[in-house]
C-alpha cells in the first residue's frame, strides 16, 4: 500500500455547448504527483502536462495562476496517455490523497469523458488532507493549502498553484499532521454510489457516524426509508472494524435506536434535523441531507452525533420555529 497524494490543474470552458460543459465541466490539463510509503517517506514523483482537447483556449485567469510559460501547454501530451502513464505509476494498491475532494471528482469525469475505465465500481475510501487540517485546527471550514503551510512551518521551496508543488505541500501537511488526527477520518469517494446496502457507508468516529445509503430514484424514498430515519445512538453502536489508514469504518446498526423526540424538520433541499435522547449517553442529533449523484439519482448523508444538552436546547427552539411557521 501507497499514498498516492494527488494536485490537479484544470482549464474551464468559454461558450462550449452546454451538454459538452456537463459532461467535463473541467479539463485536466496537469497531474502533479508525490508517492509517499508507509512511514510517509517521499518515494516517488510525478509530473505531466496534458494539451487540451475540449477546451483549447485557456482561460487567462488560469494562465495567469499557473504562470504557464508560452508554448508549454502545447508541448503537453493527451490526457489519455498521461492518465494511463499516471495510474500505472500510482500501482496496484493505492491510497490517494487530495486537498479537498474534487480533483478526484474531475479526475474520474475527465476519465469517463474520454472513455478510460473507471478509478472503481463502488465508493472507495480516500485521505482529505484539507478535512484531516481542519481537524487538527478545530474548525470546519476549508483552508487554503498556502495558509496550512505557513501554519505548520513547512519550507516554501517550491512555487504554489501547479500541480506537482500542490502536491508536494499536501504530502507535507500529510506527514508533518500528529498520528491521532491521520487516524480520524476517512474521507469517501462518492463519484460511484454504493450500489446495493451491503456497499452502504458508515464512517464512525467515538461520538458520532455518517452514513451514505445507496442512490434513489425519488427524494420522497430517502425520507420515507425507515432505516435512514431512525436514529441510532453513536455510543451504543454496534461492532466496528478497522479501517486501513483512518480508524473504524464499519458500523452496524445494532445499536440502540432512539425515539424521535424532535422529529424530522427542515428543508428537503437543504440540511433536515431531528433528535432523540439515549437514556446513558445523552442527547444525540441528527443531520440529514439529500445529495444528487453524478448519475443523477439521489442519496443520503447523514450525520448522527451525540450533543450537549445547549445543542439539544437550541434544536428545539429551532423545531418550535419551524411548527410555528
Ligand atoms: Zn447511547
Amino acid at each position: 500500500m501507497e499514498f498516492i497524494v494527488f494536485d490537479l490543474e484544470w482549464n474551464q470552458p468559454e461558450g462550449a455547448d452546454e451538454e459538452v460543459r456537463h459532461a467535463i465541466p473541467f479539463e485536466i490539463i496537469e497531474i502533479g504527483a508525490v508517492k509517499l510509503d508507509k512511514e510517509l517517506n517521499l518515494i516517488g514523483k510525478f509530473s505531466q502536462m496534458i494539451r487540451p482537447q475540449v477546451y483549447k483556449e485557456i482561460n487567462w485567469r488560469i494562465r495567469k495562476m499557473l504562470n504557464l510559460q508560452p508554448g508549454e501547454l502545447e508541448k503537453g501530451r493527451p490526457f489519455t496517455e498521461v492518465a494511463e502513464e499516471f495510474l500505472t505509476w500510482c500501482g496496484s494498491d493505492p491510497v490517494f490523497c487530495t486537498w479537498g475532494g474534487q480533483d478526484l471528482t474531475e479526475l474520474q469525469r475527465n476519465l469517463a469523458y474520454f472513455d478510460m475505465p473507471p478509478l472503481a465500481e463502488k465508493p472507495f475510501e480516500y485521505v482529505d488532507v484539507q478535512k484531516l487540517y481542519a481537524r487538527k485546527m478545530g474548525e470546519k471550514r476549508q483552508f487554503s493549502l498556502e495558509s496550512a503551510v505557513d501554519e505548520m512551518g513547512i519550507e516554501k521551496d517550491v512555487a504554489f498553484h501547479r500541480a506537482f508543488s500542490d502536491a508536494y505541500y499536501t504530502g507535507m501537511i500529510l506527514k508533518a499532521l500528529p498520528e491521532d488526527i491521520r487516524r480520524t477520518s476517512a474521507a469517501y469517494d462518492l463519484y460511484r454510489l454504493p450500489g446495493s446496502r451491503e456497499e452502504e457507508i458508515y464512517l464512525r468516529s467515538e461520538d458520532s457516524y455518517t452514513f451514505y445509503s445507496q442512490g434513489y430514484d425519488d427524494r420522497n424514498d430517502i425520507i420515507n426509508d425507515a432505516r435512514i430515519t431512525t436514529i441510532w445512538c453513536p455510543r451504543c453502536g454496534g461492532p466496528s472494524t478497522k479501517g486501513r489508514f483512518s480508524g473504524d469504518m464499519s458500523f452496524a446498526t445494532g445499536g440502540r435506536s432512539l425515539k424521535r423526540r424532535i422529529k424530522w424538520f427542515g428543508h428537503m433541499g437543504r440540511t433536515m434535523h431531528a433528535a432523540g435522547i439515549c437514556p446513558e449517553h445523552g442527547p444525540v442529533i441528527s443531520a440529514l441531507k439529500i445529495r444528487t449523484a453524478g448519475n443523477g439519482k439521489y442519496f443520503a448523508e447523514k450525520t448522527t452525533s451525540c450533543a450537549s444538552r445547549e445543542e439539544y436546547d437550541k434544536l428545539t427552539e429551532q423545531k418550535q420555529k419551524s411548527d410555528a411557521k
